[in-house]
């Protein structure tokens, strides 16, 4: 490096920010680069002189070129997806409306979402609603309502039945490549055939009659289960999901959306690669429950002559304790044992909402399996511990005793003291404080005679135990026990504490939902429905019903 080069080059930059080069500054900053060779720093002073006095006589428009590049903050890509172009990556999340989003799709869905944005990419908000026995409008608004809540803006939102002619279209190009026939075995001799790795005998027939066959079955000449458009595999193939899969069944029921018009419908297998094909997805991302019919997708890729795309399994998510099957959480439904979806024990979307987790936390646990495909079971601790990061900032303080004991205060004690909402802000509550306040029957047990503690905004007071008085005193130390109270308007509300719902055997876990009393200062009930405090010393509580109020706490295992 060359020490009068780099003078002017630190001079430019320095005029260019401050509209002066100082020649201290660039002095300063040569000693710094060159702290080897000082001396001849220190000779060349005069020359450096110079040439930040040449600098400073330069216009201000010429010197602007020389503004120094913000440098660019390598940005730690949080997803990095592989062959991804800075544009032009294309991610999808496409849930079926057969049910309410879990965590588990809350994890699918940030990942899709920040993968893309992470290279100024987009997300489009597939609605799968290719089973009409299964899909309905209920769910399709509840997955639209809880992406939002999730803070993820799909690029744009579509629905595979909106794309019926175009899957068909692909259906007959695979029937006219002799990769699709149309099988009329029972359920039983396709099962049978497939675990023997058999052919039947359908397997056979030319492709004329099997288009026949099949316009035979988009007119509704077939009824349920009559016939099937399978997937010319490889019946002896070790991956069972080769073995001449289906591609498209009969289901007469009428869709939720399109009425009675279609009665062939796409197995998810052939309608999300005509879909990610059509969507121009560049990278598709889902659970490692589908990796093995990632042959099948790549495959039908290859045979319809469509665009590769990257194919990408990452960890299904598993919490112990918590059932996150749809099959799993329905049966806790159906049977009672919790209040619906949107229970507090249950980790749907709707569930976390209302036991006081907010969409940050859950999009950054979400996050944090990046594209991981080990399959460790998540630790919620983590998901709650996230989440008291993120309320900590934003969450209002209040008091809440539990067991309360009423203790008289004396002495210089203010009728009505204000008391701070959160630590950095000057907005305040109004406490009128009375005669007596109550205070945790723990806390008091716990504290000797003549000891001194301050309540919470109010003051210290020494304790005299026999009398169940504090007085006040003028003492001011660190270390002091600190109790929270309520004064004078208080009123009595219900807690509720979640845990894991199922025991470790399975089994439903009956103390998972504990109810209990409370009091609070009147100014927590005060508070939109929906909104999480934090009880102080207690925990982030969400006011989950104000007419009956309820107050769920957000913590438990
Ligand atoms: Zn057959």
């Amino acid at each position: 490096m060359d020490i009068i080069e780099t003078a002017k080059k630190i001079a430019l930059e320095n005029a260019a920010k401050y509209g002066k080069a100082d020649k201290g500054k660039v002095v300063g900053k040569l000693m710094g680069l060159f702290k080897e060779r000082k001396e001849e720093v220190k000779e060349l002073l005069p020359k450096i002189e110079e040439i930040v006095g040449k600098v400073n006589e330069m216009p201000r428009e010429e010197l602007k070129r020389y503004e120094k590049k913000k440098e660019k903050v390598k940005e730690e890509r949080v997803i990095r997806l592989p062959n991804a172009k800075e544009g032009a990556v294309v991610t999808r999340f496409p849930p079926e409306p057969s049910g309410y989003l879990h965590i588990g799709h809350a994890k699918a869905a940030s990942i899709n979402y920040e993968g893309a944005i992470n290279y100024s990419g987009r997300m489009v908000l597939r609605i799968d609603d290719t089973n009409p026995e299964k899909c309905k409008a209920e769910y399709e608004e509840a997955i639209k309502e809880d992406i939002e809540w999730l803070g993820i803006e799909p690029s744009s939102t579509s629905h595979t039945s909106d794309n019926m002619e175009l899957i068909y279209e692909r259906a007959k190009e695979l029937i006219n490549k002799g990769k699709a026939y149309v099988c009329k075995c029972s359920k039983e001799e396709i099962t049978g055939n497939r675990r023997a790795g058999k052919a039947c005998e359908h397997r056979k027939a030319s492709k004329e009659k099997n288009m026949e066959e099949f316009e035979k079955m988009l007119s509704g000449e077939y009824g349920d289960g009559e016939a099937l458009l399978r997937y010319v595999g490889d019946m002896e193939s070790k991956n069972t999901t080769m073995r001449d899969p289906s591609l498209a069944r009969i289901i007469s029921r009428e869709h939720y959306r399109k009425g009675s018009s279609y009665v062939v419908w796409p197995s998810y297998d052939l309608a999300v690669v005509v879909m990610d094909s059509k969507e121009g997805i560049t990278h598709a991302i889902r659970s490692k429950e589908y990796e093995l019919r990632g042959e099948l997708y790549k495959s039908l890729l290859n045979d319809l002559s469509l665009p590769d795309i990257e194919l990408i399994h990452i960890s299904r998510l598993s919490v112990p304790g918590y059932p996150i099957s749809k099959r799993d959480m329905r049966k806790l439904v159906e049977e009672g044992l919790v209040q619906g979806w949107d229970d507090p024990r249950l980790l749907t979307i709707r569930g976390m909402k209302r036991r006081g987790i907010v969409a940050e936390a859950l999009r950054r646990f979400s996050l944090s399996f990046g594209l991981g495909k080990q399959e460790n079971p998540a630790d919620l601790s983590i998901l709650l511990k996230e989440n008291r990061k993120v309320l900590d900032k934003r969450s209002e303080r209040y008091f809440m005793v539990e067991d309360g004991i009423e203790i008289a205060v004396e002495g210089d004690v203010p009728d009505i003291v204000e008391v701070q909402k959160k630590p950095d802000s000057s907005e305040t509550r109004a406490i009128i404080v009375g005669t007596s306040v109550l205070v945790e029957r723990s806390d008091w047990e716990s504290l000797e005679d003549g000891e001194v503690v301050r309540l919470k905004g109010l003051g210290t007071f020494r304790v005299e135990k026999e009398a169940k008085k504090l007085s006040t005193v003028e003492e001011e130390r660190k270390g002091l026990p600190k109790l929270q109270w309520i004064g004078e308007e208080r009123e009595e509300v219900e807690l509720w504490r979640v845990s894991k719902p199922l025991n470790e055997d399975g089994s439903f876990n009956k103390e998972s939902l504990k109810k209990s009393k409370a009091t609070v200062e009147k100014a927590a009930l005060n508070i939109e429905e929906g909104n999480i405090i934090q009880f102080e010393r207690k925990g982030f509580a969400r006011l989950d019903n104000k007419e009956r109020r309820v107050f769920i706490m957000s913590e438990g295992q």
